[in-house]
C-alpha cells in the first residue's frame, strides 16, 4: 500500500514555544522532514541558510510568487515567509510526513489547498508566560516585542480553524502530544 505522507502543519503564537517542540518532535522522529520556509528577513545569530531557512531577497522572493513557486506565502511582521511547495509534494508522495512551521494566515492557505493535512495550535500556559518568552528570547527589538505581544493576542483568536491545540506548559510532555496527535491521524481509516 503506498500511501501519501501526512502534512502536519504546526503554528501558534511567537514565543508559544513552538519551534523548540517542533526541533524535539524531529529529534525524536526521524521519518518526518521539515519544510524549510524561504524569508525576507535577516537570519538571526546561529541561524544557518538553506536549514533555518533560506534566506532570500524580496526580489527574490516576489519572483518565486511569480513563478507559484508557493504552496502559501504570507508576510508576517515585517518580513515575507513562505513554504517552497515542490519539496512538500513531492516528500508527501513519497510517503514520507513534512512538517510545516507556519504561521496562521500561511496555515489557512495550506488548509484551502491541501485540507487533507492536520493543523495544530501551540498555546503558550498564560499570557504573562508568553510575553516573558518573547523579551527573555532577547533578539527582538522592545518595538518588535510589543508588536508580536500584540499579534500573538488576535491570533489565539483564530484558534478556532484548527483540528487540534497543545498547551506548552511542559515541553515533553508537549511533544508527547503532539506526537499522540501525529499517529492517530495517521491511523484513521479514511486515509486508506
Ligand atoms: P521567525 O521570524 O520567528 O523565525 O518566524 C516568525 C513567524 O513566521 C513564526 O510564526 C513562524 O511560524 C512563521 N513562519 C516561518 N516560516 C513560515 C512560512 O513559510 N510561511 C508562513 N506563513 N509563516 C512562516
Amino acid at each position: 500500500m503506498n500511501r501519501e505522507g501526512l502534512l502536519i502543519v504546526v503554528s501558534g503564537p511567537s514565543g508559544a514555544g513552538k519551534g523548540t517542540i517542533c526541533k524535539e518532535l524531529l529529534n525524536k522522529n526521524k521519518e518526518i522532514k521539515i519544510s524549510v520556509s524561504a524569508t525576507t528577513r535577516n537570519p538571526r545569530e546561529g541561524e544557518v541558510d538553506g536549514v533555518n531557512y533560506f534566506f532570500i531577497s524580496k526580489e527574490k522572493f516576489e519572483n518565486m510568487i511569480e513563478q507559484e513557486e508557493f504552496l502559501e506565502y504570507a508576510r508576517v511582521y515585517d518580513n515575507f515567509y513562505g513554504t517552497p511547495k515542490k519539496a512538500v509534494l513531492d516528500t508527501l508522495s513519497e510517503g514520507r510526513d513534512v512538517l510545516l512551521e507556519i504561521d496562521i494566515q500561511g496555515a489557512m492557505q495550506v488548509k484551502e489547498k491541501y485540507p487533507k493535512g492536520v493543523f495544530i495550535f501551540i498555546l503558550p500556559p498564560s499570557l504573562k508566560e508568553l510575553k516573558d518568552r518573547i523579551v527573555k528570547r532577547g533578539t527582538e527589538t522592545e518595538e518588535d516585542i510589543s508588536k508580536r505581544f500584540g499579534c500573538a493576542i488576535s491570533e489565539i483568536e483564530k484558534i478556532e480553524n484548527y483540528d487540534y491545540f497543545i498547551i506548552n506548559k511542559d515541553v515533553e510532555r508537549a511533544v508527547y502530544e503532539l506526537q499522540s496527535i501525529i499517529s492517530s491521524e495517521k491511523n484513521k481509516v479514511a486515509r486508506y
